[in-house]
């Protein structure tokens, strides 16, 4: 399934391989580590320098989504207040930064990549 293998990371193309070699740590402050091509097919995941600019804007969604379901599920499934809430929110946006970062990137790359037609 494509989509599993978007939300896994793994090359558009062949869907074998990692698109990052590291997941980035967050207690040391590092970004995730990616791969220039993919290890299987040689599919080049920075199609230009500055290709990532726009995974910005994907990954602004992906937080305000985040934020959103966070928010509904603890102010009105949970019922816990409005300051809870907004804490549970914060909480989980450093939890899941470096996952964020991953997946935006991910969904760029998959954006602009078609799969291989398998002979
Ligand atoms: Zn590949």
């Amino acid at each position: 399934m494509r989509i599993i293998s978007l939300l896994k990371g793994k090359c558009p193309q062949c869907e074998k391989k990692d698109i990052f070699k590291s997941n980035g740590n967050l207690l040391k402050l590092q970004i995730p580590e990616m791969n220039n091509t993919c290890k299987n097919c040689n599919f080049k995941f920075e199609k230009e320098p500055g290709f990532f600019f726009g995974a910005m804007f994907v990954s602004y969604a992906v937080t305000a989504a985040e934020f959103i379901a966070v928010f509904i599920v603890s102010h009105f499934i949970l019922g816990l207040s409005l300051l809870t809430s907004f804490f549970m929110v914060i909480i989980i946006a450093i939890i899941l930064s470096g996952y964020n970062f991953r997946l935006s990137r991910s969904i760029w790359i998959y954006l602009f990549a078609k799969p291989k037609v398998k002979a």
